[in-house]
């Protein structure tokens, strides 16, 4: 098994988290298997309690781990499936050397930081390795180096490499190279100085990534090689990408990366063969169709709230040979000017999950104006639950009909909590997590896109349609499309006599890849497509009229 640790210096936000699942895609390319994982220094036991404003968006597995956003880069890179065991928090570590202290493990010894929560983490790598079973371990430490958080984690990590072997492991430190626009240069100096706070703990990188604006000139990466003691190969260029994030391994290819990672590994395999990536990223790149879709939320100005999703439509795009270029309505903006204001000759309108009352009734305007104007809709969990609300609310009669997480006194609880929800009060861990499989109804259009009777998505709530309403929706019109294998629970909704109206109570975005879109989204995207269509052609046929 060959190591690859991946830290970060200087600030954050480098994409220390793309940079690693960019090496992943590269290595899968050749032929290696490969374990992404990530190690969280704060004292979250997992990102699952954290608002969106915090920390962006959580990402669940198939395990129903919550975990940070970037293991969602690992599963769209890679083609790994990540489990609760890929996600290490420093909440997690003391969890267990506390528990293992209280069972009187350590025998009566002081318990600290070295020896016993530096085992921990290094526990968790061999774990990951003798349990999943690779090629190559690509770990991230989040946060940066010289925060007091990480140290644990560095410590552990210098002395597990002492262990497996230099020629077993290597460090690839992520770094930024601002540009002084007065000077009209670009620095090292901030790299120097993350270099030498690494080494100051006994880490010597072997590869430094420069998160630059500008291309690094020759003289700069002679610099970075001297200061940081590596040969100049091993200083390595990450601008932003022109186009897509889905560019990264192709530009990292470019400088021979991956070459390096595994000369410097002792890998031996084939050069990649980069053509499939390559048309998969052409197609990002230039499609030829446009559409416009709303993606209707609360926390619509985080640029990482809703990763995922946002992703998602990219690859579906990407399918359908179209760019989709999402407009972000913050649904209380819709509560106090109207949906029509913000949603009018829109191709398609999304309504991501969510917790929490704030905007909700901007996001049932939303979906009421997305179903009498014939607009394709996207329901995504707290979005199926809107939808639920709306129909009850104005096509079946339902006055007031809401979630009883937004108004637990309403007339018509159509959404509400199961009975083994009731009386939870922790909120850490306790939603309906994970993979479930469903059924789908044969005659349906989630069936048509599926092409199967089950499925298996990943879920994320805590709050069910209420079984008691069910009767009464359906007779007024909404398909239950898709109900859960185990538990007789609505999974998805749809309404026939629509273009596209489709919710699901699961969450497809983690299961799309830009290799193979998620046919929710495809369908979506393509029903938008012809949405667009359809508009022009109405334009074109009353200019013709005129
Ligand atoms: N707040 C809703 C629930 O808990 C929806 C959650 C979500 O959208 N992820 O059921």
């Amino acid at each position: 098994m060959k190591y690859v640790f991946v830290t970060g210096g200087v600030v954050s936000s480098l994409g220390k988290g793309l940079a690693a699942a960019a090496l992943g895609t590269l290595l899968e390319a050749r032929d290696q298997k490969v374990i992404l994982q990530k190690f969280d220094p704060y004292l979250n036991v997992d990102p699952g309690t954290m608002s969106p404003f915090q920390h962006g968006e959580v990402y669940v597995l198939d395990d129903g781990a919550e975990t940070d956003l970037d293991l969602g880069h690992y599963e769209r890179f890679t083609n790994c499936i990540l489990t609760r065991y890929n996600n290490l928090t420093s909440g997690q570590v003391y969890e267990t050397v506390l528990k293992k202290e209280r069972r009187g493990d350590y025998l009566g010894k002081t318990v600290q930081v070295i020896p016993h929560v530096t085992d921990e983490i290094q526990n968790r790598i061999k774990h990951v390795a003798a349990t999943q079973g690779g090629d190559v371990i690509i770990t991230e430490i989040g946060g940066t180096v010289g925060d007091i958080e990480g140290q644990p984690f560095m410590e552990a990590l210098r002395q597990f490499v002492q262990d497996v072997g230099r020629e077993n492991a290597i460090f690839v430190h992520v770094t930024l190279v601002p540009y002084i626009k007065a000077a009209g240069e670009l620095k090292s100096k901030p790299t120097q100085q993350s270099v030498a706070k690494l080494r100051e703990i006994g880490i010597q990188p072997d590869i430094v990534i420069c998160r630059t604006e500008h291309p690094l000139t020759d003289d700069i990466r002679d610099k970075i090689s001297l200061y940081c003691n590596i040969p100049k190969p091993a200083v390595i260029e990450f601008t932003d990408a022109p186009n897509t994030i889905y560019e990264a391994p192709l530009m990292f290819r470019q400088q021979g990366f991956d070459n390096y990672v595994c000369d410097r590994l002792s890998i031996e395999t084939e050069q990649p063969d980069m053509t499939q990536w390559r048309a998969y990223v052409a197609r990002i790149i230039d499609p030829s169709f446009r559409i416009r879709i709303a993606v209707v939320g609360k926390y619509i100005e985080l640029q990482d709230a809703y990763k995922s999703i946002y992703e998602a439509l990219t690859h579906a795009g990407a399918a359908c040979d179209t760019r989709v270029a999402i407009e972000r309505v913050d649904s209380e903006a819709i509560e106090k000017y109207g949906a029509a204001r913000y949603l009018e000759g829109m191709h398609g309108i999304l309504i991501p999950g969510g917790f929490g009352d704030r905007g909700i009734e901007g996001k049932v305007l939303a979906a009421q104006y997305a179903r009498e104007q014939g607009i394709p809709f996207f329901g995504i969990c707290l979005g199926m639950q809107i939808a639920v609300v709306e129909y009850a609310r104005n096509v079946a009669d339902l006055a007031e009909a809401n979630s009883t997480e937004f108004v637990a006194t309403t007339p018509h609880p159509v959404v509400c909590l199961q009975e083994e929800q009731e009386g939870i009060t922790d909120v850490g861990g306790t939603m309906r997590l994970g993979t479930c499989v469903s059924d789908i109804r044969p005659d349906t259009k989630a069936y048509e896109l599926y092409k199967s009777a089950t499925i298996s998505e990943r879920h994320r709530h805590r709050y069910e349609v209420n079984n008691g309403y069910r009767e009464q929706l359906e007779t007024a019109g909404l398909t239950i499309g898709a109900v859960s294998t185990d538990v007789d629970l609505v999974e998805m909704v749809e309404i026939a006599d629509h273009p596209f109206y489709l919710a699901c109570q699961f969450h497809p975005e983690f299961l799309s890849k830009l290799s193979a879109p998620h046919p929710l989204f495809t369908g979506f995207v393509s029903a938008s497509l012809e949405h667009r269509n359809t508009l022009a052609d109405a334009v074109t046929s009353s200019l013709e009229e005129a």
